[in-house]
């Protein structure tokens, strides 16, 4: 017996394979527990496992996830809604390699850290945003413009995709830099290409004045009003994907576009 919770997008066909697998799940002696659940299964896309992650993040130590797709193939996903039976038997039969994927952790000031699967963003929509970046203990550049992304391995098909960042392949434990829409002329310059960058590397971002600034993560965003530093590096805390098969990346990757 296992414990399980479901996660769906909210559209009909998520929440019919919702009610499939669930019945399907229980009459084998599975059990519901949306609290406590051992394996999380996301019916949706990416964007709907995203949000179970962060439902279910304060568990990291002792839930996996598993993602169904209602649409395409997606990233996070090892199913499609073609696939309910062969998932459902896989489930019930067979014993899942689990695989750690890194998240970034982020800290403004000494407030409490929040955690982001695909990036952060610092971006400010209304004025440019000027703002000091230390890799490390080194000053690397000032920025000038609209802000800055850092994404993860997984996240680099994401938002960071949209930006011309590279796309980076799964096993890689990097982290990328990238602006968004930087200011370069005579007076102001940055590196205004994507920095690929170790694992173990932290990156400060630091400004007197964040005002109308926003720190984006994942889906989520919080106001940068009164902040003067954030700081992200890949975090200890980590997400486990239960595998029950493996999806050739070069698939993944080709199916998006
Ligand atoms: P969302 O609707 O949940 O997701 C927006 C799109 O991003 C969806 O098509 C989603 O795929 C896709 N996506 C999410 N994670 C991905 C990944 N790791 N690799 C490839 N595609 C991925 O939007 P949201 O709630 O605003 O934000 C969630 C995420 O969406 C953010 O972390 C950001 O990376 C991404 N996003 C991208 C852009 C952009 O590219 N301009 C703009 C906003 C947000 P599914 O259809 O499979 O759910």
């Amino acid at each position: 017996m296992k414990k399980f919770a479901i996660a769906a997008k909210k559209d009909e066909i998520s929440y019919a394979l919702e009610s499939k697998m669930k019945a399907a799940l229980i009459q084998a002696g599975w059990q519901e527990d949306k609290q406590s659940p051992e394996i999380v299964l996301c019916i949706g896309g990416d964007g709907t496992f995203l949000y179970a992650v962060h439902k279910y993040m304060h568990l990291s130590n002792q839930v996996s996830f598993l993602g169904i797709h209602t649409g395409t193939l997606g990233f996070f996903t090892d199913y499609t809604k073609d696939e309910a039976e062969e998932c459902i038997h896989d489930l019930l039969s067979k014993t899942p390699v689990f695989r750690e994927v890194s998240l970034l952790e982020i800290q403004c000031d000494n407030k409490e850290k929040v955690y982001a699967l695909n990036e952060m963003r610092i971006e400010n929509i209304i004025r440019t945003q000027e703002l000091d970046v230390m890799i490390d203990e080194e000053h690397f550049e000032i920025f000038r413009g609209t802000g800055m992304c850092v994404c993860t391995q997984s996240g680099s098909t994401a938002y960071n995709r949209s930006l011309r960042g590279a796309v980076i392949e799964q096993d890689l434990n990097l982290i990328q830099l990238h602006e968004i829409t930087g200011i370069h002329h005579h007076k102001y310059h940055s590196l205004g290409v994507p920095f690929v960058l170790n694992s173990n590397r932290k990156i400060t971002f630091t400004s007197n004045d964040f005002t109308n600034a926003f720190l984006c993560y994942d889906f989520l965003n919080q106001a940068l009003d009164d902040v003067h530093q954030i700081r992200v590096q890949l975090s200890d805390k980590k997400i486990q994907l239960a595998k029950y098969r493996e999806i050739p990346y070069l698939k993944r990757l080709k199916s998006l576009y």
